[in-house]
């Protein structure tokens, strides 16, 4: 427990009336635990650009943006303009809107591997579908999967509460071992409906691993030799390492591509897109609920697309990701910090390893509370990310945080 000079009582009291009513208070990765307790608030009041103010009234640089979405920063005008806009005409109809078709094109013209879309409403949707189109077009049940996709049964393993028979077909592979994908293909010859991946090895308490030279190409080939779906989960990596998400970067196209969070600044709405012929396979399945044609959310993603294009949001975000890489480099070394930085400089990472020996939990805890003492939100075994609102005040400020920090170690 750290001890706290931010006032966080507001938190405090706010998390004791919430455990009364909710399970554990704050569920899921939020919960407190996941921070350092004492040192982080524990409810958020609000977010402007790139910051956020808690309950108490305390502000902060925010570098986890939700985990991902607000890539251009929160409350960005144009985009709540443009989904005010459409909830103000309704947006919860018997049928969808024309903006559903719009969003599709917009999608199909930005990420290679579109030829078609669905809209969804998470990550976990999408990674879903993404499986149950890939099975119902092979005929066949096995997933050779590597990395987070999500929260539904069928990507946990062993979790209390999911029936072993949901994830006996799934099998885990480690990133960047292509010997290991060949051996389970070759196991399982025939019987093999999609390998699914994060083509970028982004896992929580990990430091973010890029493709090593071949891989993704390799999965592609893989893919091709054993006629599987290969399908890339591009939830985090979409339209954020590049406006055509990692495939773009990388100039490897899957079948099918799951997409989220940045592409639309928080707003609920997620895609699957993909090849055609593929992606038809949706009709003899059922993919299908409530909210999927919400146009409200759909306003947002299509405003969000169009800034990241048209303002050319990324260049700005690599740029100021590359100060940073810099300025945490000189820090690092300096004090002798015994971390590794992240390669990708949209998505910034102090990573303390080997995070299972006690001494480097306690560094790493030290380190990251007193980074949120000082008014830094960020994540210490989640990867961060920057928006495009972040500024060179905001990039002095986590330097001058960060250099402390390191000093206070
Ligand atoms: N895939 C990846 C790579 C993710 O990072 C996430 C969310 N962290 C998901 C899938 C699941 O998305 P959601 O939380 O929106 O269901």
């Amino acid at each position: 427990m750290a001890a706290s000079m931010t006032n966080l009582h507001r938190s405090a009291q706010l998390y004791e009336r919430a455990r009364a009513v909710i399970p554990g208070g704050i569920p899921g990765i939020r919960a407190p635990e996941n921070f350092v307790p004492g040192a982080y608030p524990i409810l958020l009041a609000g977010g402007r650009g790139g910051h956020v103010t808690d309950v108490d009234g305390n502000d902060y640089v925010d570098l986890l943006l939700g985990y991902g979405p607000v890539i251009l920063g929160h409350a960005e005008g144009r985009v709540d303009a443009a989904a005010r806009e459409r909830a103000a005409g309704g947006f919860c109809l018997d049928l969808p809107e024309p903006i559903m078709i719009e969003l599709a094109e917009r999608l199909v013209s930005m990420v290679p591997s579109a030829e078609q879309v669905l809209l969804l409403k998470t990550g976990s949707d999408a990674t879903t579908a993404a499986i149950r189109i890939a099975r119902t077009y092979t005929g066949r049940s096995i997933v050779l999967r590597c990395g987070y996709h999500g929260w539904h049964d069928w990507c946990l393993e062993g979790d209390p509460g999911v029936p072993s028979g949901t994830t006996d077909t799934v099998i885990p592979f480690p990133y960047n071992d292509l010997d290991r994908l060949a051996h389970l293909l070759k196991n399982h010859a025939g019987d093999v409906a999609a390998i699914m991946l994060t083509p970028v090895g982004h896992d929580f308490d990990r430091q973010i691993e890029p493709p090593g030279p071949g891989f993704l190409e390799g999965v592609r080939k893989l893919a091709d030799e054993h006629a599987v779906v290969l399908a890339f989960d591009e939830v985090r990596t979409g339209f954020r390492v590049h406006p055509g998400g990692a495939q773009g970067l990388y100039g490897v196209t899957p079948d099918l591509t799951a997409l989220g969070k940045a592409m639309s600044n928080g707003y609920p709405v997620t895609a699957l897109v993909g090849r055609r012929e593929v992606m038809e396979s949706a009709q003899n399945t059922f993919i299908s609920s409530t909210y999927f044609p919400n146009g409200m959310e759909m306003a947002a993603a299509l405003k969000t697309l169009e800034l990241i294009v048209e303002e050319d949001v990324l260049s700005t975000i690599g740029a100021i990701g590359a100060s940073l890489r810099e300025g945490l480099g000189e820090i690092v070394t300096r004090h002798g910090l015994p971390v590794s930085l992240s390669p990708f400089d949209e998505m910034p990472f102090v990573y303390f390893k080997p995070a299972l020996e006690s001494r480097q939990i306690e560094r790493r805890d030290a380190f990251y509370g007193a980074l949120a003492q000082d008014g830094v939100f960020a994540h210490p075994r989640h990867h961060g990310f920057l928006c495009w609102r972040h500024g060179a005040e905001d990039l002095a400020r986590v330097l001058e945080a960060v250099d402390a920090a390191a000093a206070g170690l």
